[in-house]
């Protein structure tokens, strides 16, 4: 293999979350690699997929796993039939995609959304592999339990959110006395210039047009209502062990600038690179050495500028909900996500509009919080706090619609 990165390239990966969009640029990233390392770069182990059965077919048909599992268990058979031949192993259920994180590999993609991707987070923390995190709410939903079993466990966590990315790459972590300020930007999603009567009105569809990036559905939401920023500040909590004070939000809606990190004497460095996650994603599987990808690359001078302004909070109340959730910690944040992932639910499927999702969220925590002193340490007791807010906040939903 060319480049001396030959143990970077027998790194075996499995994918969580293939058929979304960063499970697709993940494999892309891996497309690449085979075509410049040769074809046995990045052997994958696993492959899963909720519910798109002939999209993880045709990747594992591509990618070869040992193993393709499908979520939704009605879908096994098919899965099986589109793979028989192939030696290619299938199972289905919520289960088997735990099981397929526990398997042996060095690195796993966790591209799952929601909060869903918690327990299979947590197998392939369990087994001390190197966790590259996509996923936001599994962090925002459980941040202290998971960090510390990534301590415990010996595992490694590598975010690949990209404003978490960018600080990753920033943070002189054995100067932590220094650093002042990580400040992370927002796009500013579509509904930017909107003024709130208009976003009263705002479809599902106009929701999900982002800007700058390509993502999924439920993320591109919380882009346009400014809780993934919320969600952000609290992964970057944990992630970085930063206090609620040090982190900060500026929108930029040129998507170039990701992470500015300011240390106490005067500098500050900022990541800039072109939105498109197929940069971070290869800066987490080949971590700590650097490898080609195929991602767009950055023209400055063709852009011309770059702006920054501060986030309007009238009109974007989520990211005040998620900022006094990272105040106030506790269970706090855990209800915060779950409330969120019903809210952005119902607003998809067109049962509560735009503005309803940070009335749902803010409803979800007045009712819950207080009554939720104690902070469970275990994941069981996250998961059961996780489904008391999701139960209120479709009760809340459902009164709203009515
Ligand atoms: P997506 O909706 O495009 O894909 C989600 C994937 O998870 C799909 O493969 C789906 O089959 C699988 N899945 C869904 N529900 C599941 C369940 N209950 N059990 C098992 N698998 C399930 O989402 P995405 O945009 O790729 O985002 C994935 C995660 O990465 C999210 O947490 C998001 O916040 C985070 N993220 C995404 C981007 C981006 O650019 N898309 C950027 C930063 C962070
Ligand atoms: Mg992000």
């Amino acid at each position: 293999m060319s480049g001396g990165l030959s143990s970077v390239m027998a790194r075996r990966v499995t994918v969580l979350g293939s058929t979304g969009s960063i499970g697709i640029s993940t494999l892309d990233v891996i497309a690449h690699a085979r075509e410049t390392h040769g074809p046995d770069a990045f052997p994958v182990e696993a492959l899963t997929a909720q519910s798109n059965v002939e999209a993880l077919a045709e990747q594992a048909h591509r990618f070869r796993p040992r193993l393709a599992v499908i979520g939704d268990a009605s879908l096994g058979e098919r899965l099986r039939s589109l793979l028989s031949g192939t030696g290619i192993q299938t199972a289905s259920g919520y289960e088997a995609v735990v099981e397929a994180a526990a398997r042996p590999s060095e690195v796993v993609m966790v591209a799952i959304v929601g909060a869903a991707s918690l327990a299979p987070a947590f197998a392939a923390v369990k087994r001390g592999a190197t966790i590259a995190l996509a996923n936001k709410e599994c962090i925002v939903a459980a941040g202290d339990i998971f960090c510390r079993a990534v301590a415990e466990y010996g595992a490694t966590l590598i975010p690949v959110d990209s404003e978490h990315n960018a600080a990753f790459q920033l943070l002189n972590f054995d100067e932590a006395h220094a650093i002042e300020r990580v400040t992370l930007t927002a796009s500013g999603g579509p509904f930017r210039e909107w003024s709130s009567d208009r976003m009263a009105a705002a479809t599902p569809e106009q929701a999900v047009a982002h800007p700058n990036w390509s993502m999924g559905a439920k993320i591109s939401v919380d882009s346009a209502t400014l809780m993934n920023k919320g969600l952000e500040l609290i992964e970057a909590h944990f992630l970085f062990s930063l206090p609620p004070e040090k982190l900060a939000v500026l929108v930029h809606p040129q998507s170039i600038v990701h992470c500015m990190v300011s240390y106490a004497d005067g500098s500050t460095l900022a990541h800039l690179s072109a939105p498109d996650m197929r940069t971070p994603i290869a800066h987490a599987l080949a971590w700590p050495r650097r490898m080609s990808s195929p991602s767009h690359r950055l023209d400055l001078a063709m852009l011309n500028r770059l702006t920054f302004e501060a986030p309007d909070p009238q009109r974007f109340p989520c990211l005040g909900l998620a900022q006094d959730c990272l105040r106030s910690g506790g269970l706090a944040p855990t209800i915060l996500n779950a409330a969120n992932e019903v809210a952005v639910q119902a607003f998809l499927g067109r049962r509560i509009g735009f503005l309803d999702i940070a009335r749902v969220v803010e409803n979800t925590l007045t009712a819950r919080v207080p009554n939720n002193a104690s902070v469970p340490n275990d994941v069981e007791g996250i998961l059961d706090a996780d489904r008391q807010a999701r139960d209120l906040a479709g009760t809340i939903c459902r009164r709203m619609a009515a």
